[in-house]
């Protein structure tokens, strides 16, 4: 009889798989956590697969230890999906299957999570009148607590009884009148109050996805800011939920969207878990595990939340679905989109992508028919679109970097009592720091970048490795010169600058820098939401998805940055960036306007940002995409090197480059194109200096093919000389 050899991934020593055998022959324990033996130690691992042969030979094959856990970590779906993405973006199988559990099941620890005890009264303990206990007062005070509360009360609560808490517990226990129970979910249920009825169009998009919520299909559901797309989300969602099944809401940052968990918990009736990066481990481990025994019905999560492990998943819903956020640039560089695409394939589930500004990938899609379009072409409050203008940067007097007519606008609404927003694209106050004798300009130690001048802590900031680079240098340190300047405006400087011209009115910024936490966040929009603040400036935080009901003019600066960006992406980013926050204006009742300032103004993106006609654009775009062959007409793979060495990461790509060459020629993919090597557009960051190979192909399949013959020979290099490379496959920026 032939034992079984199962292949494990270990969370240590990544990369690779190894061989075990398996002898019991009436299971495998696939997408298992396992202990196996590793040299002397006891190793973590899991499960991939099962097969007869392996490279070793059998009888020197050690045996599983201990199986972990009664149920897979992950399931035989999910495998699926995760052994097809480790493939697609061609990086190793065990990094991938490990990071997307939470932090505590990659260390060990039990699948359950400790859930926090509360205590609560019995049938009996509420009949009993707390007087009786007249000497015990902890016992009393707690008693009372218990009995005016109807759910679990937690430890924390009950500690402020007095200093012997525990022990008349502990009385109270004995007596029958007090019990210890887990914190489960909340599983109350209120009314839903689904709050709208739908209009034509939505009912239309509601109904046609409802036909396939049985099987497979994707949904782009195109509609412009405010048309009513969560509304939409929420009907359908409600069907899924009555059926019986989950439902995965993903958003691009969910530090912003405190207010869509409100809006689902309400309109469903529901308690919704979320899952994102903001959370403690073990919070995490809490949602992954009531994802896992169908507790929860609806998660909210960003892009990690495409793993999290479904009882009965029914539904993925990928709203501002064009959000680069949506791809992970750091460890498994991977797409979320393509991962649900894969998973909602596998479960044979539908997948509804929304956007007012789909990305170009999407629609196309849409236009081959892999996608099937859901147009809502109105705004659902019946307000009109915000009207667009134009200020000439070359013929409007600025003041700082404010162009007059969009100071006007904004004292217009002060004196109306109406919100303004102004949207800068960076944060801090000054992004140059110069010396107009000598032109010395402040740059990072370490990085090839410019410092950034921040007026709240009076200090130089590198924005790409975090480095202070000391305070504003009063004289110039390479001509003594006194007149070092400040250029370009930030989100600060535009703070300072709106309070001191309209005093006493109430200015608030939110940025990375201000905006830290979800408490914060929340906080604050909630400040915004009643009113309590006048002018609104901040960076891309304040564009997604965000509804501001107050807000009848929106003025873009820096908008120009996106027309002297090197990438191909830069008009499509630009679009969408001033679309969406635009569509922040007059979202309720009173229209809105939107000024954007320009020297570019007669610049044909203009014109169809002006008639909001997205889909122009689009097409436009495309069909200068196809004739570059550019995305999505062709795919890209980027092999990024760097090492604190100037000259170690471009001699590792050559070589790279040689033996894609030499794979090209033996193996004949006539389609695949491998360029030359070049430094990366910042040539250092955080002291490591950084190169870039590009290889491409008409087809993807193609390209795929050679990939996994390049990446093969490329990991028997020694990284010598602290060089690190990755590859990203589609990748979204060329930095
Ligand atoms: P989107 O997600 O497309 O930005 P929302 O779903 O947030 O749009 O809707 C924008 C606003 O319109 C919200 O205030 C919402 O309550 C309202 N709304 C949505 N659908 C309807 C409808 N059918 N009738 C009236 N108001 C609606
Ligand atoms: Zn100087
Ligand atoms: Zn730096």
């Amino acid at each position: 009889m032939i034992n079984r050899v199962v292949r494990v991934a270990t969370p240590i020593g990544r990369r690779k798989l190894f061989d075990y055998l398996w002898t019991d022959k009436t299971w495998v324990p696939i997408g298992y956590r396992v202990l196996v033996p590793f040299g002397k130690q006891q190793r973590l691992g899991l499960i991939v697969e099962s097969t007869t042969d392996s490279e070793l030979p059998l009888e020197k094959l050690r045996e599983i230890s201990k199986v972990f856990d009664d149920r897979p970590v992950i399931s035989a779906p999910l495998m699926k999906t995760l052994v097809w993405l480790a493939r697609y973006c061609h990086q190793p199988l065990p990094e991938v299957l490990w990071s997307a559990l939470p932090a505590p099941l990659r260390k060990g620890q039990p699948l359950v999570p400790k859930l926090e005890m509360g205590f609560t009264v019995t049938p009996q303990g509420r009949q009993v009148d707390p007087r009786e206990l007249k000497r015990a007062v902890v016992q009393r005070r707690i008693l009372e607590t218990l009995q005016a509360h109807r759910g679990l009360v937690s430890a924390a609560t009950l500690k402020d009884a007095g200093t012997s808490w525990r022990a008349a517990i502990k009385r109270l226990e004995d007596y029958g009148w007090v019990l210890q129970k887990e914190f489960e979910l909340p599983q109350e249920r209120q009314a839903p109050q689904l709050i709208q009825d739908l209009n034509f169009e939505q009912l239309a998009a509601r109904n046609r996805i409802i036909e396939s919520l049985d099987k497979y299909e994707s949904f782009l559901l195109h509609g412009v800011t405010g048309s009513g797309k969560t509304e939409v989300y929420l009907h359908v969602i409600s069907e899924v939920i009555g059926r019986g099944k989950q439902a995965l809401l993903l958003v691009p940052e969910i530090g912003l969207t405190p207010q869509l968990i409100d809006r689902v918990e309400q309109a469903l009736g529901i308690r919704v878990v979320s899952y994102h990066s903001n959370m403690t481990s073990h919070l995490r481990h809490r949602s992954w595990h009531f994802a896992n025994n169908g507790k929860t019905q609806v998660v909210v999560g960003t892009r990690s939340a495409v793993f999290l492990p479904f009882k009965n998943l029914g539904l993925i819903v990928m709203d501002e679905e064009h959000d680069a956020s949506y791809k992970q640039h750091e460890g498994v560089r991977y797409h979320a989109r393509s991962a649900v695409l894969h998973r909602a394939a596998t479960n044979g589930i539908p997948f509804i992508l929304g956007s007012a500004t789909p990305s170009l990938e999407t629609i196309n899609a849409a236009n081959e028919n892999r996608v099937t379009t859901l147009a809502l072409t109105q705004r659902a409050t019946r307000v009109q679109l915000p009207a667009v203008k134009l200020v000439d940067l070359n013929n409007a007097y600025l003041v700082d970097g404010i162009a007059v007519p969009l100071l006007k606008a904004i004292e217009q609404r002060l004196k109306k009592k109406e919100q303004s927003l102004v949207f800068v694209n960076r944060r801090g106050f000054s992004p140059v720091i110069w010396c107009s004798d000598c032109k010395w300009i402040a740059r990072c130690a370490d990085c090839d970048v410019k410092l950034t001048y921040h007026v709240t802590t009076d200090r130089l900031h590198c924005h790409l490795c975090g480095k202070s680079g000391g305070s504003r240098p009063g004289t110039c340190p390479q001509c003594d010169s006194i007149n070092v300047e400040l250029l370009g405006e930030g989100t600060q400087k535009v703070e300072q600058l709106l309070k001191s011209r309209f005093p006493g009115s109430r200015v608030m910024r939110i940025d990375s820098d201000v905006s830290k936490g979800y408490l914060k966040i929340q906080r604050d929009f909630e400040r915004i939401q009643r009113g309590e603040v006048d002018i609104l400036v901040g960076t891309q935080m304040l564009s997604k998805g965000h509804h501001f009901p107050g807000v009848t003019l929106v003025g873009i600066l820096g908008a120009d940055r996106g027309f002297f960006s090197i990438d191909f992406r830069a008009r499509e980013y630009l679009v969408q960036q001033v679309l969406q926050v635009a569509g922040r204006a007059g979202r309720e009742g009173k229209p809105g306007q939107v000024l954007i300032q320009t020297a570019f103004h007669d610049n044909e993106l203009f014109a169809t940002i002006l008639q909001h006609d997205y889909l122009k654009f689009a097409r436009q775009e495309l069909e200068q995409r196809r004739e570059a062959l550019q995305p999505p007409f062709s795919s890209f793979a980027l092999l990024r090197a760097n090492s604190t060495k100037s000259e170690v990461p471009k001699k590792f790509l050559n070589t790279a480059r040689a033996h894609a060459i030499e794979i090209l020629r033996t193996q004949q993919h006539p389609d695949v194109r491998v360029l030359d090597v070049v430094s990366s557009p910042i040539e250092r960051i955080a002291k490591r200096h950084r190169a870039q190979l590009l290889t491409c192909a008409a087809n993807a399949g193609e390209l795929r093919k050679f990939l996994r013959l390049w990446i093969q020979v490329l990991e028997t290099i020694p990284k010598r000389q602290n060089l690190r490379w990755n590859l990203d496959v589609d990748p979204l920026d060329f930095y």
